[in-house]
């Protein structure tokens, strides 16, 4: 068994690289990826670890972008994992990915100035001491509550973060198809992370949505997933044959930040990712086999 599909403290999750890196050896898990969103910090911190006890680790990561569609004027967040089959990433992608970060941290201080002429403050220190290269709104969320301007998350979310709250500041969130383009460039594979969730009731739009994806650069979709159901993961091997996309699977663990779904094993047992999955990406991508 394995897991492609897994988030450290570097961004969202609660446990940190090398803990995952231990409790995946001691699972017995035969490969993980760390796919942390917009960061490959995690990765740089689990490579050793992970070298030293054996573990079969992929470097990834998971990008935020926003999928345009040409005629169709609404925009959506797709998340795209990048796998780097082929070895680490170089210098540009390197590069790129500071760009990320640097717009996050503009907004963040754009965000903080906001909060404060409303009367809220905060700096975005508070908040980066929390999320560090990958801080967000939920990190300033959590500074919202502890210093007491707000009951809970959902309250700080509901009168000052979200989209149509007072205190809105919008960032640059790279387009689907530069995301795309850097990731083929760094000689990795981008795949569609948990296709279904893009859909929710309506999984007769899978179809367009994919295709239009792949006509921007999309080689791969997450078929196997913690929040998938069995006709799900149906749908999505059909499309994959189909679109001739690769296919890999994960849990999507994020430790305690989000209970329930378990290392490899997800949301009470129902995943079990063969190793296989890995080999036939590795296959695909022409890469080299870890000894
Ligand atoms: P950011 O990337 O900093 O703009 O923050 C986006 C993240 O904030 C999302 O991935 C969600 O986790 C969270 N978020 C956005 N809107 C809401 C909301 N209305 N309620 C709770 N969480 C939200
Ligand atoms: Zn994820």
């Amino acid at each position: 068994m394995i897991d492609l599909h897994t988030h450290s403290d570097e961004s969202d999750g609660s446990y940190s690289p090398l803990r995952l890196v231990e409790e995946a050896v001691g699972l017995g898990l035969e490969a993980l990826a760390i796919t942390d969103h917009d960061t490959l910090a995690g990765y740089d911190q689990a490579a050793g670890p992970a070298r030293d006890r054996g573990l079969d680790l992929v470097c990834a990561i998971e990008l935020g972008t926003l999928l345009t569609r040409q005629g169709k004027p609404p925009v959506r967040q797709v998340h795209v994992l990048a796998y780097f089959l082929n070895g680490p990433p170089p210098a540009t992608f390197r590069s790129w990915l500071q760009v990320v970060h640097a717009s996050r941290r503009d907004r963040n201080r754009r965000l903080a100035d906001k909060l404060r002429s409303l009367g809220v403050d905060v700096e975005a220190e508070e908040a980066e001491a929390l999320g560090r290269t990958v801080t967000g709104r939920p990190h300033f969320a959590r500074v919202l509550v502890e210093k007491g301007f707000v009951g809970s998350i959902k309250d700080a979310f509901d009168q000052f973060l979200s989209d149509a709250a007072k205190a809105f500041v919008p960032r640059r969130v790279p387009p689907f198809a530069e995301a795309v383009e850097q990731i083929l460039a760094a000689g990795a594979l981008p795949v569609l992370a948990h296709p279904a969730r893009l859909v929710h009731s309506r999984p007769d739009r899978l179809d367009g949505l994919i295709r239009e994806m792949v006509e921007q650069g999309l080689r791969g979709i997450e078929v196997y997933h913690s929040d998938h159901t069995a006709a799900d993961a149906g749908q999505l091997l059909g499309l994959a044959a189909a679109y001739g996309l690769a296919i890999s699977g994960g849990s999507d663990f994020h430790g305690e930040a989000k209970p329930g779904v378990q290392l490899g094993t997800g949301h009470g047992g129902n995943l079990a990712v063969p190793r296989e999955v890995l080999e036939r990406l590795r296959d695909s991508a022409g890469g080299r086999q870890r000894g």
